[in-house]
């Protein structure tokens, strides 16, 4: 699965854009750095890398991606070191995942070097874009998705595996806003069995109309409970989430409709370093409201690259509403904040192994 060689045709841009940027007003997802990768794949085998400027993709409007969405992506971040030099965080663990939502989706990939030695260059191209304040990065987007020109419904024989970077600013720039969820009755995220697992398009669309239904009763985003029962907690659909009852650190297992999130797993290992008591099991959203009106839960946070940690202040399902701080993060939450972000930015030791220098 690797390509035929690992050397890039690097094409670089004569006129880079970063002079037009404000790195002080960066909205999530809109800024894109100078360059992007390809990677295609055909006749059985991925192809030579090619790094080249920032540009449109030009593809079959027969495409399989535009039709039967096979197609799967990933979302990390590289941060900035104090030193210059620039951390990309955890980029193995994304590999792995979008190796397995690959899988789920019948879809081939690259292999580990191939992934990590063409990010290193291309993140080295565009060293400039790495935003040089605490707690901004580069987004990182890597995705592939189905090219063969044909309705066809099998799975493609052609793909293209692209990455596209972005810088972010500071997901908290106007202060902590906890967010406000609510179950949804009608509609379910996933299914055991089915794609919820891996990060792959049709996930995220099957979403919107339910998040907008959230939206409209006020909340910010739904609740995902269990597609079987409707009982069980999941996630949030964007990040995982986690509990603080009776001093325990509490998140639901990974049941196979979970999202298994990278920064849930900094969670767990940080959380398990600190010797906490922490439990990884089912939680019913009778056991939360009943721990709630018992005085027992004091934290609720979710989990997600974007925000790293994000306060949920509160919690309606089914006409009850569980309330916590509106305004600031819980102690526990602030110092998974705090120490996950010291080491982003190598202020911390990395006792864990989760950052790769360049
Ligand atoms: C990406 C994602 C998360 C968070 O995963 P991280 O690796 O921590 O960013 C959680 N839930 C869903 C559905 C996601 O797509």
């Amino acid at each position: 699965m690797t390509p035929a060689t690992l050397e890039c045709d690097i094409k670089k841009t004569t006129s880079s854009r970063i002079k037009d940027v404000d790195f002080a007003r960066l909205t999530f997802g809109e800024t894109f750095s100078d360059h992007m990768l390809t990677i295609d794949y055909s006749g059985g085998k991925w192809q030579k890398p090619v790094i080249e400027p920032y540009g449109e993709v030009s593809m079959s409007p027969a495409a399989k991606i535009m039709h039967y969405g096979q197609g799967v992506f990933e979302g990390m971040k590289a941060f900035r070191y104090s030193d210059g030099r620039v951390n990309m965080f955890r980029f193995y663990e994304h590999y792995k995942r979008m190796r397995r939502s690959c899988e789920r989706l019948q879809i081939p990939f690259v292999d580990e070097e191939a992934f990590i030695e063409t990010l290193k260059k291309l993140i080295d191209l565009d060293r400039d874009w790495v935003p040089r304040d605490k707690f901004k990065s580069l987004y990182v987007r890597p995705f592939v998705f189905a090219t063969d020109a044909s309705l066809g419904m099998c799975a493609s024989e052609s793909y293209r595996y692209m990455v596209i970077t972005s810088p972010v600013g500071d997901y908290y720039k106007e202060g902590i806003k906890p967010v406000s969820l609510t179950t949804t009755p009608e509609y379910v995220r996933a299914v055991k069995g089915g794609v919820g697992e891996a990060k792959t398009p049709g996930n995220y669309a099957a979403s919107l109309y339910p998040g907008y239904k959230a939206n409209a009763e006020g909340y910010t985003q739904v609740l995902w409970l269990d597609a079987i029962e409707s009982r069980y907690v999941e996630e949030v659909g964007t990040m995982n989430i986690f509990f603080v009852m009776d001093g325990r650190l509490i998140t639901p297992s990974l049941s196979g409709s979970i999202l298994p999130g990278v920064t849930r797993k900094c969670v767990l290992e940080l959380a398990r370093k600190w010797d906490m008591q922490v439990e990884e099991r089912q939680v019913s959203i009778d056991e939360l409201f009943r721990s709630y009106n018992e005085g027992k839960l004091s934290e609720v946070f979710g989990s997600g690259t974007a925000a790293v940690v994000s306060p949920v202040g509160l919690i309606h399902h089914e006409g009850e509403e569980i309330k916590l701080d509106q305004d600031k993060m819980g102690p526990i939450a602030q110092q998974l904040y705090d120490t996950i972000t010291q080491i982003h930015h190598g202020e911390q030791e990395d006792e864990l192994g989760w950052c790769r220098v360049i």
